[in-house]
């Protein structure tokens, strides 16, 4: 399998650091590995992160996405919260991501100019972890996927790959969950495929890694991240290290020509993954989903999108906490799982299917 002709790898424009985040040596480090790449640093005088540029709209939108804040994690961050159904615990080393998706979940969660914030108290968070262990209500309590232990997914918030090349924070949570005898499991997923200095982490199996796909005829919608093929051999170079892997199919997009094009991804993974012995993979399978205010707020950073956020085969579903989504109506829900469901069946067949949403 041969290595990604050029992982593409984020270097930031600018990079703010508050006070507070100089006084941990991880956000000391983070400022010199991103000084080493050229970016411009700003020791801001205080805590509060401010980015004053000219400019608004699209140029507002892309100075905020060149820029990463460095900032210190408040405490509610060492009280984790659950993230079914993907993983017993949410932690969040970063908040925002550098790519442009014009679907990104992202949108709705987050306010503000869209600059990625790091944290510099990388240690007061891990310290968070013990206590969590055992109490999670998915993977802790589910007998299919009991082997997992206490789970941790790491990319509710960002895509760690991404910003890896200036936080260094997830190889060093990686090597954290190698080194514990906790029963716990790190999950993260990408977008990128820049994986090079995790190949020889000390990881021992304790965190999947997960590529985030859809088929190259959605690829403009994907703006800034790794092209699908080298995120696919970068899931075979973490295969033979030894790490378990995954499928994070989303958004799954009901658009024209989805079958072939879902099928020729498949069909992709299957090749990429092949002669591989010993393989641990799984599969989550997200459809495209949105609310009134990510579509307000994606419609305002990408204008021109042709991504369809219409009503057509929609339904809207309402949220435990009082909220409603627009989903794919049953008649298009049925069928894109039937699709994947046996399309997976016969194409990957070791492959563990873990929820569909
Ligand atoms: Fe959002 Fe993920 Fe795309 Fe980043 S890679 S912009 S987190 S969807």
């Amino acid at each position: 399998m041969p290595a990604p002709a050029s992982p593409r790898l984020w270097r930031p424009k600018r990079l703010l650091i508050t006070r507070a985040a100089r006084g941990f040596a991880h956000g000391r480090a983070m400022m010199e590995r991103a000084a080493a790449l050229g970016t411009t640093i700003v020791e801001l005088p205080g805590d509060r992160v401010t980015l004053d540029l000219p400019g608004d709209g699209a140029r507002a939108y892309a100075d905020a996405k060149q820029t990463l804040a460095v900032v210190v994690a408040p405490p509610s961050k060492r009280r984790f919260q659950p993230i079914p159904p993907s993983a017993d615990w949410r932690v969040d080393l970063a908040q925002g991501c550098p790519a442009h998706c014009s679907y990104c979940y992202l949108a709705g969660s987050l306010t503000g100019p869209p600059i990625t914030r790091a944290y510099a108290n990388l240690d007061e968070i891990v310290a968070a972890i013990p206590n969590h262990v055992g109490q999670g209500k998915v993977t802790s309590r589910s007998r299919a996927r009991a082997d997992e232990g206490t789970t941790f997914e790491a990319s509710c918030y960002t895509d760690p790959l991404a910003i890896e090349p200036v936080t260094g924070s997830l190889a060093a949570l990686i090597s954290w969950f190698g080194d514990t005898n906790l029963d716990a499991q790190l999950r993260f997923t990408s977008k990128f495929a820049n994986v090079d200095p995790l190949l020889t982490l000390a990881h021992r199996g304790r965190t999947r890694m997960r590529v985030s796909l859809n088929p190259a005829l959605y690829a403009r919608y994907e703006g800034g991240t790794a092209r699908v093929a080298d995120r696919l051999v970068a899931m075979r170079r973490m295969a033979d290290a030894g790490y378990p892997i995954g499928l994070t199919m989303a958004p799954i997009i009901a658009a024209e020509g989805w079958r072939e094009a879902y099928g020729g991804l498949i069909a992709d993974v299957a090749a990429a993954l092949d002669g591989a012995t010993g393989v641990d993979l799984t599969v989550e399978l997200i459809t495209h989903r949105f609310t009134e205010g990510s579509k307000a707020v994606l419609g305002s950073w990408y204008p021109g999108s042709a991504l369809d956020m219409t009503p057509e085969n929609r339904t809207e579903k309402r949220t435990k906490f009082g909220t409603s989504k627009q989903v794919y109506d049953t008649t298009t829900m049925k069928a894109l799982k039937t699709f994947f469901y046996d399309t997976i069946g016969e194409r990957l067949p070791a492959a563990r299917i873990l929820y569909w949403t």
